[in-house]
Order: structure tokens, then sequence, then C-alpha cells
């Protein structure tokens, strides 16, 4: 990611003793972005949410480099916060002469974002245990700590001393500054796991891939697919809750409540769509019909790195070409799952959807078929930058991420701040180039059953 620079023109909201000298004031704003807009973006709500009111764009955002600051310790000191935190704003103002500057200073934040109370209601909500089977109900009494990644063969195999590394819980765009992305380990019997399924369905169900490794069948295939699903309706239902709270609790601040609306809404329709494939995959089980399940696996013989399971609505492919528009909430989306899987002598990549979805899914794989057609060795990268990009649910080999080169684990961080930011837009371009050179990926064989 870049940095870029821009000013604001801004008053305070309040009045304030202490600055009432000032008449207006610049925001100058550093932004660790990957564009223009997205920067722009960010710099007025991080701004409104200070509770300054916006006047109007003194500069644009241009990009910048340590050297445009030597010289100016201010500029310096702010580029180098926003290279490490994301963010960094400075508000310089003048008093009524014109002539005096004063600052740089900060306005006090009216609204504080109750941080705890939010994270208490979170762990409530993943504590919150529903058995998420197509035939659920009464009998569903046990519910137990389900692994949405496959344990026995493919977190087990990335684990050192039984821990992997995963990506740890964000809510740094609730804080001052927007935060950083860290890696912590963990325990692989807490990592993916969620409160999805009960005792007896889980076993039941999951018992061909649970304990066997993928061949693939249509079946198997289905069940990760599932899996994949099931876990992100159980985390999105939680997300969309704890947000919908906070609201209710009043939010008093316009411009967070303002992010927060929007949140609501896309999270919404997100999950009325994953409600609706959840129907479809209900039905596919229930009545056996496994070839319903459509499929591409890629298999490697090399020692896994990471082990993944995850689900994205496709909105560009690897060519930058768009799929679906995710913001036109008139229209319903297409899905694709997509996971790690054990196989004979080592481990499988797996994209999977229900052939309701397969008009978008067929073209986004179509597009990285003709991506490695182009440059075969462009294959791996582009599957470990959409594991890294497009998944959450993602746990790292410690033995490996240990020995990763400082700037190739500052970019997996950036990359994976994508999933997490709500105030960025998804650049058309995001699955063409990135994050090169860094799993040396190959893979020996490829199977599917797409038509
Ligand atoms: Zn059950």
């Amino acid at each position: 990611m870049k940095i870029f620079y821009l000013q604001l023109k801004v008053k305070p909201t309040r009045k304030n003793e202490k600055y009432d000298l000032v008449e207006g004031a610049l925001a100058h704003c550093w932004i660790k972005e990957t564009n223009p807009q997205n920067t722009l973006a960010k710099a007025e709500f991080f701004v409104s949410k200070s509770d300054w009111e916006i006047t109007g764009v003194e500069d644009y955002p241009i990009e910048v480099n340590e050297s445009n600051f030597s010289g100016k310790d201010l500029g310096t000191e702010n580029y180098l916060k926003a290279k490490s935190e994301g963010i960094s704003i400075a508000y310089v103002g003048w008093s009524r002469d014109g002539k005096t500057t004063a600052g740089p200073f900060q306005l006090k934040q009216s609204y504080k974002f109750p941080i705890s109370e939010y994270i208490d209601y979170q762990k409530k909500l993943s504590q919150k245990g529903r058995c998420l089977h197509y035939e659920n109900g009464r009998r569903c009494n046990e519910i137990i700590k389900a692994h949405s990644i496959q344990k026995n063969q493919s977190l087990s195999a990335i684990a050192q001393n039984g821990h992997v590394y995963k990506i740890s819980a964000n809510i740094g765009f609730l804080k001052k500054n927007k935060g950083r992305l860290t890696y912590k380990k963990s325990g692989i019997n807490k990592v993916s796991t969620f409160l999805g399924f009960c005792k007896r369905h889980d076993n039941e169900l999951f018992e061909p891939i649970d304990n066997d490794l993928l061949i693939p069948t249509d079946q198997q295939i289905l069940l990760y697919s599932y899996r994949s699903l099931c876990r992100e309706l159980f985390v999105s239902e939680n997300a969309l809750e704890l947000v919908k709270n906070q609201l209710g609790n009043g939010v008093n601040q316009d411009a967070i409540k303002k992010m927060l609306s929007g949140y609501v809404n896309g999270k919404s329709f997100g999950l009325k769509n994953l409600n609706s494939h959840k129907l479809e995959y209900d039905k596919s089980l229930r009545n056996k019909s496994y070839s319903d399940i459509k499929y591409v696996v890629f298999k490697s013989r090399q020692k896994p790195i990471i082990a993944f399971s995850g689900i994205f609505y496709p909105d560009f492919d690897f060519l930058g070409r768009q799929l679906q528009n995710l913001g036109d909430y008139s229209r319903d989306l297409q899905l694709i799952t997509f996971c790690s899987a054990p196989i004979e002598k080592s481990w499988a990549y797996i994209f999977a959807w229900h052939q309701t979805s397969s008009n978008v899914c067929v073209d986004f794989m179509r597009s990285l078929a003709t991506k490695a057609h182009n440059d075969v060795r462009s294959l791996g990268d582009a599957l470990f930058r959409l594991a890294i990009t497009n998944c959450e649910n993602l746990a790292i080999s410690p033995e490996w991420w240990d020995k990763l080169k400082k700037d190739n684990k500052e970019k997996i961080a950036d990359r994976a701040i994508y999933w997490a930011d709500i105030l960025s837009v998804t650049e058309e371009s995001y699955l063409i180039d990135g994050l090169e050179g860094i799993s040396d990926w190959k893979f020996e064989k490829v199977i599917s059953n797409m038509d």
C-alpha cells in the first residue's frame, strides 16, 4: 500500500474555549491506502468523527514518500505514523488576525465508543450456540465447538506444538486510528471453531470429510462448501446483531452513526443472500443430490503453509472484469466457497459453488484459467493472493511465518486489511496482482466437474 497526503478545510462543530481563536483550520491527513478515492473517504470519516465540519478540500490526495517531508519534523513524524498505524491527522488553525498559526491540536472527541461493552457483547454472541444442520430441531441439544477448517489433517499439518498463527480480531476502525492487523499464536482447538452444530449432526454429517482424505467425491466437496457457508452465516448473524445493538444503545455522533447504519444495510443484504444460498444447499443435502455442487480442485505436493475456509460473492475476476455489483441491493448475489483440504501425501485448494451460482462462478474460474494459461507461474500467486485477501478464517504455519522476511509479513498484513476495512471500496484490480513470490506454491493437478 501507498501513503497519500491531503488537506481538508475544517471548522470545529462545538464551541470550545481553548480553541476559540480558531476561525478555521486545515486537517493535514496522511493515510495508507490503495487509491485516492478510498483515501478521501477515509479522511472525511475520521475528521468528522472527531467533531470537525469539513468545509472543503484544500488539496486532493497525492501519493507521497518520506523524502517529501525531509526537514519538516511534523510531516515526517506523521508520515511515519501513517506508515505503521494506517492513518495520521494533524489539525492546524489560525488566530483571528490571520497571521498566527495555532496547533497542531486535537479536539476531544465527544463520542466515546464503548469498546469494552462492545467486546463483551461480541463474546456473548459468539457463545450463543445453535445448530445450523438442515434437519435441526428439538433433538439438537448438545451444541459443540465445530471446526470450520478441517482439523485432523489440515490444521494439525501446519501446527507447531499444537499452535498456529491467526489474524487477531480487529475493531481498529472504531478506535482513533485504524490500527493494524496482527497475527497471534493460538491453540488449534480454538482456531476456526464456532458453535454452529450440535454434536450428533456435526459427527454424522461431516464424517466423510473429518475422517477421510479428500478424493474428491461430490459429497465431500458439498460438505466442505456447506461448512464454510454455515460458519459465515453464524459469524454474519452475530456481527449484524452486534452493530444493531450498538446503534440501539444510542450513538450520538453523526459520522459514526452513518458508518454503522451503512454497515447494517450491507450486512443485512449479505445475510439475506447467505440464507437463500443455504436453503439451496439444504435441499441438495436432504435429497442427496450431491452433484449439485460444482468445483475446481488444485492438488499440491508441497507442505501446506496455511489452512483456511471462506466464502465470498465474486465481484471482480482475476483479469479485473466485473462479475456482479455487490452494491446493487435489488439483485441476488451468487456465491463461491473456497478452502484447503488434506489429500493423500499433501493438500488441495478447493473452489466450490452450488449450481445455482454457476453463472458468475464459471466466469470467475475461467478468468483464473486464462491468467494461468498466459503465465503458468502466476497460478500459485493468484491462489495465495485470493486466500489472504478474501478470507479472515485462516491459520498460518508458525514454522513458515517465523522464517518469512519482515517486508513479506507486512505485505500480507496490508492485504488482509481489505476484508476488515468497511470504509474502503474494493478495487477492480484487486485480484490481478500482489503478493508475488511469497508462497512459492505450485500445483500438480487440477480436477473439476465444471461444465
Ligand atoms: Zn443438530
